[in-house]
């Protein structure tokens, strides 16, 4: 059975949305990654969907106004934990910062599920181009211990044009290849293209961001994840 990451990012708006829809998505073969704030909310309802969350730093505790600590992740419960998701790095975050996350959340207990994948003008330039990219972007790693990846092509998030199957696959061989953990594809997957992605044996689930908002589809996918 392959497992599929609900990634919310600043949705839904209210916390009764949020336990509203982690109640229907509340399965074992799912993944709820809600906003910080309902976080706890969002916990106390779940019966077999573990808790991830969305980002971390990489301290302590300390002078760091508005940053969440990995020991405070864990005390809410939360075993997973997002790091480099795309929409992070286009805020500022580096690979040297990602690199920190990393190894203070693993250390701290959190699976982290680190994100990685190319921006379309790289893409364009082809397989090699993608390769030597991704190969950059997991340079720093050295401990396999409480990793998952993320293969998210940065054209594909959001935007209802999906990587092929194929070339997923072959990214996530290549991860695998640089350091053997499971892999996951993010980036417009649905009901309609789930099926493609996971019956590929490369790939152990999905990352899924604008799906995971609407509950039936979410459902849907989760029925056929269960096939795999
Ligand atoms: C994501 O945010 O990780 C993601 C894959 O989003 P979407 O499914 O909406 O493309």
């Amino acid at each position: 059975m392959k497992t599929l990451f609900a990634n919310w990012k600043m949705n839904p708006q209210s916390e009764p949305e949020a336990v509203k829809l982690a109640r229907a998505e509340d399965l074992k073969n799912a993944v709820i990654i809600p906003p910080f704030p309902f976080l706890g909310p969002v916990k106390k309802i779940l019966k077999q969907a573990p808790l991830g969350a969305q980002n971390v730093f990489y301290e302590e505790k300390g002078a760091y106004t508005g940053e969440v600590s990995p020991a405070m992740l864990k005390k809410l419960g939360v075993r997973y934990v997002i790091i480099g998701h795309s929409e992070r790095r286009r805020l500022g975050e580096d690979d040297a910062m990602i690199a920190k996350k990393v190894s203070a959340a693993t250390a701290a207990g959190l699976i982290v599920i680190l994100c990685v994948g190319e921006p379309a003008g790289i893409y364009k330039k082809g397989n090699r181009a993608t390769e030597l990219f991704i190969r950059k972007q997991l340079r720093f790693l050295k401990n396999k211990k409480n990793l998952i990846v993320a293969y998210e092509p940065i054209w594909a998030i959001g935007t209802g044009k999906n990587a092929h199957p194929e070339d997923a696959a072959r990214v996530a061989q290549l991860i695998k290849s640089i350091i053997s953990v499971p892999v996951l594809y993010g980036g417009s997957t649905n009901s309609k293209n789930a099926k493609s992605f996971l019956e590929k044996k490369e790939i152990s689930g999905l990352l899924v961001g604008g799906a995971s908002l609407d509950a039936k589809e979410f459902l849907r996918m989760i029925k056929i994840a269960e096939r795999f």
